[in-house]
């Protein structure tokens, strides 16, 4: 009896310890959540003005690279920030996966721009090499998939202190092998079977200035195999590693031609300014979208919570709402509702949230009629206020093509093949039609090196922009209906 006793004494200890770790752990999940919103917010503002003011005309060129660090450096901080959510995300066991067009291309140049930026930074050399065919648009959880490639590549810099990272990048068929390669401290052969775990970082991690978690390779494992496919890791201690990835990425040939961005400069609306409802309790983001809006001719109401903004509803009927899900008093689901039910409105609803993935996951709000995520991305606004409301846009007269050094004359033909190659992103065929423009005009050498060096990085669309200005046979495009990212 005394050891039956014992027994259930420990019993009772083991539950109540386990009890007691799982409140503190859920505490944790609470904490990270709350913070990840609160540093959200201020980054959603750093972001949103400086894609604002890279498409401000009146920024001077040389300050333009600045301006893209500042955003690209603020994405990668908002990656950073999801990363702390899906590791809550993960240790709950619940993760979904999002099947998104990706453009691969642009996906691409962002994630080796970024990228190549720290390596330098730390005096680094930044190889990419990407295949010469890449299907334009893939299938995949683009989040998800960046993520994959920025744990490795920043891990390959982490990791390196001199010499170079490589990226490279191959397809068979529908397979696509993504390898990062480095020159690094490599790791031990006997930590090699441990690094995919939670917490271990390798003996090596212990030097100095190598800060992390120990969780990076382990997010990175989970969702490659999430995501159906497969990462391998070799290494040589003391001259580098590679991580491979293979994951099955089908792609898609768009059925629309691909074309640089354009710079969206107005509405071609008949009649009244559109007028827009931005309910959110935070002003930089109500300051953000109406800068963003009124030079197009939008006229935006601001509300800074949900019955200011039935008031506004009730007064003005505004054509648009824009709702910020949470708001103190009144969540955007509820505004939503109230609007529609009680307010009588019936102008499209655009759920603007930080958690756009838990959007779908909650069923909620039956009375919205599009959702969009924070940081907002302002070709997406445009085009789903477009989309919505039904507006042709006017485009800037052509994008601004980056400077060509030296002259190129190219016959309307042989620009219409370039960007008919640069669309298809089949490069080996670019490089080849540039060899021949140079042998046929030596003296446009100093071009072809700077269209060149624009495909050896990947940039398609300054490769198209640059093909724009160089020839004058090249169209205008004018003002046209469309998509503001009609590609
Ligand atoms: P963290 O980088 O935060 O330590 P990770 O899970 O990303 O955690 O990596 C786990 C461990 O694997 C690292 O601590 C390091 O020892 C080792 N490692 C990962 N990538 C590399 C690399 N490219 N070169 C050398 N060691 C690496």
């Amino acid at each position: 009896m005394n050891e039956i006793r014992a027994h259930k004494r420990t019993d009772a200890a083991l539950q109540k310890a386990r009890d007691v770790a799982e409140a503190a752990n859920k505490a944790k999940s609470r904490y990270v959540v709350g913070i990840s919103h609160e540093l959200r917010s201020p980054l959603n503002a750093i972001l949103g003005y400086a894609q604002l003011l890279e498409r401000d005309p009146s920024i001077p060129e040389r300050r333009r690279d600045g301006l893209r660090t500042i955003r690209r450096s603020g994405e990668h901080l908002a990656a950073l920030i999801e990363g702390l959510l899906d590791i809550s995300k993960i240790e709950a066991g619940r993760i979904e996966l999002y099947r998104d067009e990706i453009r691969l291309p642009e996906f691409l140049d962002a994630i080796v721009d970024m990228m190549r930026f720290q390596a330098e930074a730390k005096g680094l050399a930044f190889v990419f090499d990407p295949p010469e065919r890449v299907p334009p648009v893939v299938h995949a959880d683009e989040r998800r998939l960046r993520q994959i490639l920025i744990n490795l590549l920043s891990n390959a810099i982490k990791f390196t202190p001199r010499g170079s990272v490589s990226f490279r990048l191959r397809f068979r068929s529908e397979v696509a092998e993504f390898e990062v390669t480095d020159t690094g401290i490599g790791i031990p052969e006997a930590d090699l079977p441990r690094i995919f775990e939670p917490f271990q970082r390798g003996g090596n991690a212990r030097l100095p200035a190598t800060p992390g978690a120990g969780l990076g390779l382990t997010i990175t494992k989970a969702l490659t195999e999430i995501m159906g496919g497969e990462i391998t890791a070799a290494s040589t201690p003391g001259s580098g590693s590679r991580f491979r990835v293979r994951l099955l990425l089908s792609g898609k040939v768009p059925a629309q031609q691909t074309a640089p961005e354009r710079h969206i400069t107005g509405q071609t609306r008949r009649g009244r300014p559109a007028e827009v409802l931005v309910a959110d309790d935070d002003p930089d983001h109500r300051a953000l979208v109406a800068d963003l809006l009124e030079p197009l001719g939008f006229t935006v109401r601001q509300a800074a919570d949900a019955p200011e903004a039935l008031r506004i509803a009730r007064e003005a009927a505004p054509d648009l709402f824009l709702l910020d899900i949470a708001m103190p008093g009144m969540t955007g689901w509820e505004l939503a509702r109230r609007l529609r039910e009680e307010a009588g409105q019936s102008a499209p609803i655009v759920i603007v949230s930080a958690n756009v993935p838990e959007v779908g996951a909650t069923g909620e709000g039956l009375h919205h009629d599009d959702v969009l995520a924070k940081p907002v991305s302002l070709p997406a606004l445009l085009d789903k206020i477009g989309r919505l409301l039904g507006i042709a846009w006017t485009f800037a007269d052509a994008p601004p093509a980056p400077l060509l050094g030296g002259r190129l004359n190219l016959a309307p033909a042989q620009a219409a093949e370039l960007r008919q190659l640069a669309v298809i992103g089949y490069v080996g065929g670019i490089r080849d039609r540039l060899d021949a423009l140079e042998r046929e005009d030596p003296g446009a050498r100093d071009a072809v090196a700077a269209l060149r060096s624009l495909i050896a990085e990947y940039r398609l669309d300054d490769f198209l922009a640059a093909l724009s200005g160089a020839s004058e046979a090249a169209d205008d495009p004018g003002t046209g209906p469309g998509s503001p990212h009609d590609r």
